[in-house]
């Protein structure tokens, strides 16, 4: 088939110039971000290749079928940037990559978590600066903690039984579908509510949807523990910048480390080091000695960026092929 990407990387050449050895697709590489009005540079490519911050609404998905386009290949596993009804009133197909690598993620999650706690980021910089004072510097530790997993689908589940069985936190975990397996492990489900209000240290693996949009929000930070620590790895939507700041400045949240970013859509996956960033929330948060952000790099593994492009590839070959599609997307998810 042939394929236009969108927001390419150096890495997404890569993997899936290596991946697509073994299917000969034509894969053609764009650079901009998809949405309504680079969507024409897709004109005359049945399928589109397409990331977690281009734009897949209404008005870009027209301009796609205009242009002759039947396949949209997410090469993520989050959707929420995807119309899916107006994909199918449209007639095109959309997939995506379900799971690539959860364990990319959960181990990045841990890192972050360990990081923000023992204060590595900080570390490092001042031994940089030949500065080995530890001031400053003080860890509360993870053991004994009560850590609150939301969302325990692939992701959230590693981390769950990684926080349980191998820190040996006290984990509670909130989900609408209970594993037993986790709860054989020693993990609580309790309701999100009580999750949060409870919960030393909460980390977030739930999708962005209707009912997540700003789970963390200033009723909720308002509820939770004193000095709790919040990581998020997930999506940024789920988090209400704007309250998080609040309860920073007010000394309630103990600190945070984002992976993602509500507005992120702005500035990650850029060089921006030369520019002046307009985003007065997102510099707000970078000034907390507290805060840790990275930008979304949680997927960013060999093996997750090859079981991407095997993934994405296979479902072009099974589409030009007509045959089903396991990881097609319906308007019901
Ligand atoms: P998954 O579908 O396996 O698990 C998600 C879980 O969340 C499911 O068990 C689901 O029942 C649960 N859930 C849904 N609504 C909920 C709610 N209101 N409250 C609590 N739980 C709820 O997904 P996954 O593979 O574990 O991925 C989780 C999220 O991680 C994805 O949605 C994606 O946005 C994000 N992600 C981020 C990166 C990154 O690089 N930062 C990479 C991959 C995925």
């Amino acid at each position: 088939m042939r394929i236009a990407f969108f927001s390419t990387k150096t890495y997404d050449r890569n993997s899936f110039d290596e991946a697509n050895r073994d299917y000969g697709h034509e894969i053609g590489y764009f650079e901009p971000r998809l949405d309504a009005v680079t969507a024409t540079l897709a004109a005359g490519w049945p399928a589109v290749c397409a990331f977690v911050n281009d734009r897949l609404d209404a008005s870009a998905l027209a301009a796609l079928a205009e242009g002759g386009t039947r396949l949209v290949a997410l090469r993520c596993a989050g959707f929420n940037n995807v119309d899916l009804a107006a994909a199918e009133r449209l007639g095109i197909a959309v997939v995506r990559v379900p799971a690539y690598s959860p364990e990319a993620v959960s181990e990045f999650t841990i890192g972050l978590l360990l990081a923000l706690d023992r204060k590595i980021h900080r570390a490092w910089a001042r031994v940089r600066e030949n500065n080995f004072s530890l001031d400053g510097l003080l860890g509360l530790g993870l053991h004994g903690r009560v850590a609150g997993v939301v969302g325990t689908g692939r992701i959230g589940g590693l981390v769950a039984r990684a926080l349980r069985l191998g820190f040996g936190c006290e984990v509670l975990a909130s989900d609408h579908v209970q594993d037993p397996a986790l709860i054989a492990a020693g993990i609580r489900y309790v309701p999100v509510e009580q999750l949060l209000a409870e919960a030393d240290i909460v980390t977030l693996h739930c999708p962005l949807t209707p009912e997540t949009h700003h789970l963390v929000n200033a009723a909720s930070l308002a509820a939770a523990r004193p000095g709790f620590q919040l990581v998020n790895t997930s999506r940024g939507a789920l988090v209400d910048a704007d309250a998080l700041i609040d309860a920073l400045k007010s000394g309630r949240v103990g600190g945070v480390a984002l992976d993602v970013y509500e507005q992120e859509g702005d500035l990650f996956f850029e060089d921006l080091s030369n520019e002046i960033i307009q985003d007065d929330v997102f510099q707000r948060l970078l000034t907390f000695p507290n805060v840790l952000v990275t930008g979304h790099q949680a997927f960013l593994t060999r093996p997750a960026l090859q079981a991407i492009a095997r993934t994405t590839l296979q479902s072009a070959t099974d589409f030009a092929a007509g045959r089903p599609l396991p990881n097609r997307l319906g308007t019901s998810g």
